[in-house]
């Protein structure tokens, strides 16, 4: 059988690592993206993955995409949360608007892609729901109590999920990546980022291809028993 994937922000980084690495495996993937178009038509004609446009911070266009997702695939199997944004700033200087914005893409957003498609996974006796998020959602960071807080809530909200989807045949589970070379963190200052990568025991950045290769361990079918798992791939920077 040919199961059904979606990966949100899936056309850049690591979600396009992990939509890669899924269809290397014989998946079918969906990849969604949020506003860069250029970068998700690139990826498209790349790789032949289709991309579909809607921000997951809005729970109608997930609902609408997600419907158009599955008439032209079929019904998703493994929904994996990977569209992230960092609005940095310490706290005395963060304004509500950057609080709101990385706690809607980074954790309602989870809430708004995972919730329509729970019934279906339900119904059907099987799902996989692999969330990513992050080193400092664990430890936390200074100048992150947004991002910080949206991390630390995926991992709650998979602990509880976990629960609740055990007994149906779906599997919940959070990769924490720590510094991954993408856009994200190349937008870093470069003495910022030598300084990061000082605190990393294995003396690099990791790669995208990293993470999705935890993804398509969790997406498996022979993964079944592993639920409600954190599971860390972050150079020995923090040992939880
Ligand atoms: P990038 O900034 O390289 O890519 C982010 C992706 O998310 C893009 O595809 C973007 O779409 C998409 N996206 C952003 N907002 C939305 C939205 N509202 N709706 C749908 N898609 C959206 O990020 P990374 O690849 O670095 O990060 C991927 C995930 O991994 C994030 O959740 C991040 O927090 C997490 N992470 C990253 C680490 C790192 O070191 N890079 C470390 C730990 C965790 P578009 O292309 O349209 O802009």
């Amino acid at each position: 059988m040919t199961r059904t994937a979606i990966v949100t922000g899936g056309s850049r980084g690591i979600g396009a690592a992990i939509s890669i690495a899924l269809k290397n495996a014989g998946y079918k993937v969906a990849a969604n993206y949020a506003g860069n178009d250029e970068a998700a038509a690139k990826f498209s004609q790349e790789t032949g993955i289709p991309v579909y446009k809607w921000s997951v911070a809005d729970y109608d266009a997930c609902a609408a995409g997600l419907s158009k997702v599955e008439a032209d695939l079929g019904p998703i199997d493994i929904l994996v949360n990977n569209a992230g944004i960092t609005r940095d700033a310490m706290f005395h200087k963060m304004t509500r608007e950057q609080w709101n914005e990385v706690i809607g893409t980074n954790l309602n957003g989870v809430f708004n892609m995972t919730h329509p498609l729970w019934s279906g996974m339900r119904d059907r006796r099987f799902g996989r729901v692999i969330t990513i998020s992050s080193i400092n959602g664990q430890k936390g960071q200074a100048g992150q109590a947004n991002y910080s807080a949206s991390k630390a809530g995926d991992i709650g909200f998979t602990k509880a999920l976990a629960q609740e989807g055990a007994r149906a045949g779906i599997t919940v589970n959070v990769i924490c990546p720590g510094y991954i070379g993408t856009d994200m963190v190349m937008a870093v200052p470069e003495k910022v980022r030598e300084a990061i990568v000082a605190q990393i025991p294995v003396g690099r950045l990791g790669e995208p291809e990293e993470v999705a290769r935890c993804v398509l361990f969790l997406a498996s079918d022979e993964a079944g028993f592993i639920t409600g798992s954190t599971i860390t791939a972050n150079g020995g920077q923090y040992l939880s």
